[in-house]
């Protein structure tokens, strides 16, 4: 048997078409354009194509984008201070902040994260809208585990009374997916580095996600004839010679697991395509909440 593959270009293109449409709808209703602002602090490469990527999603749906660029030695206090004006910008409707920080600020990640007004807070990721989430009521979510949900739906996989089992308790990706799994009626067990009898745990799960981050390391043997296995993780192989890039790899074994799971997400081209299309969702969304 060979798994149906879930491609997330399939699934980011329609999240990505709902989000245009909506803020069309938006224009059209009130004359505004949902605007999101990214803040990158100093010149982390990875962050630096991360942002140009949602610069450009922004542009091609009709998301007014603004790329704030602060130095590498920005003080906390500067951050703040801009975030400040954001939450005071008309014309924006979702702030974001590029992780990871400089190393300097990585201790005020939480109090810079933490400022931004949670109705902006497009990352979901303000204890407003993570309390929100839990109680089950509206809330900007985070844009990976949510994307990953609304993939499972879309693909018709049924979750209700399903086993789900999450490989990590990240607060981006392994906790949200618990919750947001645990909202649409799934049995849920959440996983760590200190489960014990890993495998026999992902082998009941009719639903896997692997949040590790850690290439191949959900094999074959951990998953269960028939189950749908959503790989989060992305990880760089070592390069085979030097000057050459190292290949890119999810936290599962995907050829192995091909051949036993019922669904699966592939790496490149499975969750990652999503994760930008949630993001312009949620600005919309952030949009459609202020002005209402
Ligand atoms: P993290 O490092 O914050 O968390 C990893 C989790 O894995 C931890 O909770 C840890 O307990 C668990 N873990 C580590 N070793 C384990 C073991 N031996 N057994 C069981 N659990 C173990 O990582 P994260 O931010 O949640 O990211 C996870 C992966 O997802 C990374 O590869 C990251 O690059 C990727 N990611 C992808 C997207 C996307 O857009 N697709 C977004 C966020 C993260």
């Amino acid at each position: 048997m060979s798994a149906r593959i879930l491609e997330g270009k399939v699934f980011a293109g329609q999240f990505k078409e709902d989000a245009r449409k909506r803020a069309a709808a938006l224009k059209e209703k009130y004359g505004v354009q949902p605007g999101l602002a990214v803040i990158i602090v100093g010149h982390d490469p990875a962050s630096e194509v991360y942002v140009r990527n949602k610069h450009k999603a922004c542009e091609e749906l009709g998301i007014y984008s603004e790329v704030i660029e602060m130095a590498e030695d920005s003080s906390k206090e500067e951050i703040l201070a801009r975030i400040d004006s954001l939450n005071k910008d008309a014309k924006i409707h979702g702030i974001l902040v590029q992780l990871p920080l400089p190393k300097a600020l990585r201790s005020s990640e939480e109090e810079i994260l933490d400022s931004i007004d949670p109705v902006k807070d497009v990352d979901g990721f303000h204890p407003v809208n993570v309390g929100r989430m839990v109680k089950g009521e509206e809330a900007l979510l985070p844009c990976t585990p949510h994307g990953c949900l609304k993939m499972l739906e879309l693909a018709g996989i049924e979750i209700e009374g399903k086993k789900a089992v999450v490989v990590g308790r990240s607060n981006i990706v392994g906790k949200p997916m618990l919750h947001l799994l645990l909202a649409r009626n799934a049995t849920v067990t959440i996983c760590h580095s200190r489960t014990e009898n890993l495998p026999a745990v992902t082998r009941e799960a009719d639903i896997l996600v692997a949040a590790v981050g850690c290439p191949k390391f959900i094999t074959a043997d951990m998953v269960k004839e028939g189950a749908t296995v959503i790989d989060v993780g992305i990880n760089r192989l070592p390069p085979a010679e030097p000057g050459a890039k190292g290949k890119l790899v999810g936290d599962v074994d995907f050829e192995a697991a091909l051949e036993v799971a019922g669904a699966i997400t592939p790496v490149p081209g499975g969750v990652g395509l999503l994760t930008v299309a949630m993001l312009m969702e949620n600005v919309v969304q952030a949009a459609e909440m202020q002005l209402a």
